[in-house]
């Protein structure tokens, strides 16, 4: 144990000061194993990733299949892999007829670097719009639209002609005009806090988007696959985007993100000049394997409305005077406490009671509460015990 921390402290880059540094033996379900034998109630779900929890045995079978058949065999877009147009075909099957064509990734920054090159290309326009607090991701595109500048400062410059706009205000929108390529949302936006907009502002952002001819990409990297209570986001809120991005629990725990599009938009990628994005390992085949099961899962086991139960059961239970707002939809939740120093103590009691929780990269004083939507209610149960409990000691 000393010897495996030693090694990660020296050799594994760190991305703060001060990592969780828990070292995992095994995970199930909504269930992390540490190597000292304390068991974790996921409830982050590897921040929305692991939605039908961990290692679920749909995912392991189809996943076996495919090693079976083939790893890497060619580089993204050549050749036709059945992993890739079976799961391709699913997808577009539960997405509005527009939404028909997938290019696949490996991550949501990639998903999203993609989906602002095609808005380039196919508007011939160059300006980019996204929203104050929004989180894209962190390679040079996706991190020039995250609305927070202490992340963009260190990197500058970056993309060229951006604009921020508040998050849910209608005036703002104004600013989206005839020289917009696209403009960029998380229909409920994670890192900037868990905030849910009113849908009519969504339907005036659809509409003005329309109406000067800018393309409107949600990023549902973290809303997506039932996490919002609809399988996505933006059904919630009766608009379709004109580019879907999505990651994370797509795969079920292996890495895959796509973007997806009309074939109309798609081709401009096709042409002036022909391979204008390409990628190597994009749409992995035995992550679309892995994909397919998981959403199979997803849709037989009707998780987007467990997701829904989730949220009723959480806003009925957690009632406490240091909480001072539960917010978001579906089991995409955020409690709201006084202040960063409170916050730090009940995720860390948490953690030491057994239950793993975290906060969100733009708010320090929201704890996130995202966990597998098949977690039985028992569980549930267990995990928000843990919070009162904590949250009791921390009042006392
Ligand atoms: N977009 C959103 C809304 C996200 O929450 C994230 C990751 O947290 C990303 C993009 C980036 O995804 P990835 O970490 O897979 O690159």
């Amino acid at each position: 144990m000393g010897f495996l921390r030693e090694r990660f402290a020296r050799h594994v880059a760190w991305t703060s000061d001060s990592p969780l540094g828990l070292a995992v033996e095994r995970a199930y379900g909504p269930y992390i194993e540490l190597d000292n034998g304390h068991r974790l109630i996921d409830f982050i779900s590897g921040i929305a990733v692991s939605s039908i929890g961990h290692r679920h045995p749909r995912v392991l079978s189809e996943v076996e299949r495919q090693l079976d058949r083939h790893l890497h065999v060619m580089v993204y877009g050549e050749f036709i892999q059945r992993a890739q147009v079976e799961y391709a075909t699913l997808l577009c099957s539960r997405l509005p007829d527009s939404l028909e064509t997938v290019y696949f990734t490996m991550t949501g920054t990639e998903a999203n670097e993609g989906a602002l090159k095609l808005a380039k290309k196919a508007t011939g326009r160059t300006k980019l719009v996204a929203f104050e607090r929004s989180y894209h991701g962190d390679t040079h595109g996706s991190l020039s639209v995250t609305g927070r500048a202490i992340y963009r400062e260190p990197f500058m410059p970056l993309l060229p002609d951006v604009t921020f706009l508040p998050f849910g205000e209608t005036e703002a929108l104004e600013s989206i005009d005839r020289e917009t390529a696209c403009v960029i949302a998380e229909p409920i936006q994670g890192e900037g806090g868990i905030r849910v907009p009113r849908a009519e502002w969504m339907q005036a952002l659809r509409a003005r988007c329309t109406e000067t001819g800018a393309l409107l990409i949600f990023d549902e990297i973290q809303t997506g696959f039932g996490r919002s209570g609809t399988l996505f986001a933006f059904e919630g809120f009766g608009v379709v985007p004109d580019i879907l991005t999505v990651a994370k629990a797509m795969g079920g725990g292996m890495p895959l993100g796509a973007f997806v599009a009309s074939s109309e938009i798609f081709g401009a990628f096709r042409r002036d000049p022909p391979l204008s994005h390409v990628t190597t390992f994009g749409g992995h085949p035995v992550s679309c394997a892995a994909a397919r099961a998981t959403l199979e899962v997803i849709l037989e086991e009707n998780l987007p409305a467990r997701a829904r139960s989730i949220e009723a059961h959480i806003r009925r239970r957690l009632r406490h005077a240091l909480i001072r707002e539960v917010r978001g939809k579906g089991a995409l939740l955020g409690m709201e406490l006084a202040d960063k120093a409170t916050t730090e103590r009940v995720v860390r009691r948490c953690l030491r009671a057994g239950l793993l929780l975290s906060w969100t990269l733009h708010s320090d004083s929201l704890v996130r509460l995202a966990p597998p939507l098949n977690i039985d209610f028992d569980v549930l149960e267990t995990a928000v015990d843990i919070i009162l409990k904590v949250l009791g000691e921390a009042e006392a």
